[in-house]
């Protein structure tokens, strides 16, 4: 069990890491043809155009490069390039809408290159150690894991559940009062980003799905940010689960550095 999941989570990151990789080949290509065009045709002005754009690309594709080969690295070797750390996280966040028209041009589904960029942010996260204390670690759930007809308005205060057991909100309660850490319930970004400025973690263990983990992740950088996709039993948005295990693992990954 445990190497098919190791196989589907290589897999995964080797999805997005493909798209990003081939991102930089047509981005080569495009300097390539810029210097063809620059020895053969056009005038002073021109070439002079030609040139700061070839230079600007050269050097963009220079950083990214650097930061990818870290992110490929470390994803490896599983070892931290201290230093590179602001790098990576760039050149991850600048390819990665290269990476989604790219699959949208190979008919690969968003939701496979999301999947594959939460699992390479979580790979990167765990080449790190942390050792934050309880109460800076922050659980944002999202209010689809409520059971939908609980009259219980949990995304105001988690202490309103009833711990009647119906859905996953109880157990996460649990947990979260066991380890001492902050849990909410959001009904989307914006309340997420409240939760964020309110709480101010030093790391934030976010369940969600494919798009709004994604956006969460992108949107908190350089917050380290553990995301773990909510089962959907029942389709999107509705009566969903949490692999309870997965977001103890990961609480006690920040709390004592421990390998998930
Ligand atoms: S466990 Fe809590 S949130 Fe879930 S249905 Fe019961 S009372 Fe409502």
């Amino acid at each position: 069990m445990l190497n098919r999941n190791g196989a589907i989570a290589k897999n995964k990151k080797r999805v997005f890491i493909g798209l990003l990789s081939v991102s930089i080949l047509l981005i080569l290509g495009m300097i390539f043809a810029g210097i063809l065009i620059y020895y053969n045709r056009f005038g002073n002005l021109y070439r002079f155009i030609l040139l700061t754009i070839i230079a600007l690309l050269s050097i963009f594709i220079l950083i990214v490069s650097i930061g990818l080969a870290g992110v490929v690295m470390t994803l490896w070797h599983v070892k931290t390039f201290y230093g590179l750390e602001g790098l990576m996280n760039t050149s991850l966040n600048l390819l990665f809408p290269f990476a989604l028209v790219l699959g949208k041009a190979l008919h690969i589904p968003k939701d496979i290159i999301k999947s594959s960029y939460i699992e390479v942010n979580n790979k990167l996260l765990q080449s790190r150690s942390y050792n934050i204390s309880p109460e800076k670690i922050l659980i944002l759930a999202p209010h689809c894991l409520q059971r939908w007809d609980c009259p219980y308005k949990v995304t105001a205060d988690v202490s309103n559940c009833r711990h009647c057991g119906r859905c996953d909100i109880d157990q996460l309660w649990r947990v979260s009062k066991d380890y001492g850490v902050n849990l909410a319930v959001v009904t989307g970004g914006t309340l997420a980003r409240k939760m964020v400025v309110d709480y101010k973690p030093e790391a934030i263990i976010a369940i969600a799905c494919e798009r709004d983990l994604t956006e969460g992740i992108l949107d908190t950088n350089p917050l380290p940010v553990m995301g773990v996709l909510n089962i959907r039993p029942e389709g999107p948005c509705k009566n969903t689960k949490v692999d309870l295990a997965r977001v103890t693992e990961a609480i006690e990954f920040f709390l004592y550095g421990k390998e998930l």
